[in-house]
């Protein structure tokens, strides 16, 4: 059986499927780089979970396949939760990792380091062309440095130190950070979800659109 993942991102696909993989789940994944005409699905919602359900219900409908699409962020305690679903566009410019996480830096820059909580949270949902779902959600706790440390990960990592370690997520292993991240605890959660629409099998007469072969 063949689902989607809603990400033009390799490394989710690629960490995605070594979590299927490693629990024997026979489930050919593929990023939406296979459906080159898919549009980009605005993130309206307004939590984690509403944004991950809006893209796998997208690409679900118009692929014919089972959709899995995540939706993360950084929510830290000193902003009330923010940037949270705005995270990757904290600096206004989508996807501008460095603008981010300066600004974000600068905002904090009198919140002394034991109110310095933050966590990464993400919401994996899997929707099917006949429109059911399924969302799953992990979190990781931490705190935030007030200088970047670390070379590996993206985003926020070379700023955020999980809940009992020293070093910076960008200071761990990709392997060492997909054990603990709030995408992997996801990811991970989704391994029984997939498992029973494996079992079932049965969406996979419908072709993209929603007609029934
Ligand atoms: P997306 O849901 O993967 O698009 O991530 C949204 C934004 O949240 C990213 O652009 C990053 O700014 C932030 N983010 C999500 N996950 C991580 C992570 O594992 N490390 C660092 N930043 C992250």
């Amino acid at each position: 059986m063949k689902a989607v993942l809603a990400t033009r991102n390799q490394h989710k696909v690629a960490e995605l499927r070594r979590i299927l993989a490693s629990a024997h789940l026979e489930l050919e994944l593929v990023g939406t780089d296979e459906f080159p005409d898919l549009p980009d699905v605005p993130e309206t919602g307004s939590t984690f979970a509403a944004n991950a359900l809006l893209k796998a219900h997208d690409v679900a409908r118009r692929t014919g396949c089972i959709a899995i699409a995540d939706d993360s962020g950084l929510c830290v305690d000193a902003l009330n939760g923010m940037p949270g679903i705005l995270s990757a566009r904290w600096a206004g410019s989508h996807g501008d990792d460095v603008a981010n996480l300066t600004l974000l830096l600068n905002q904090l820059a009198d919140v002394p380091p034991q109110r310095r909580g933050a966590a990464f949270h993400c919401a994996a949902a899997v929707a099917t062309p006949e429109g059911d779902e399924r969302v799953v959600e992990g979190v990781l706790t931490g705190s935030l440095t007030d200088a970047p440390r670390g070379e590996n990960g993206f985003g926020y990592d070379p700023i955020f130190v999980p809940t009992g370690y020293v070093l910076t997520t960008a200071e761990l292993t990709p392997q060492e950070k997909d054990a603990i991240s709030h995408r992997g605890q996801a990811f991970r959660a989704l391994v029984p979800v997939l498992r029973d629409l494996c079992a079932e099998g049965g969406t996979r007469t419908r072709t993209p659109e929603g007609t029934r072969t």
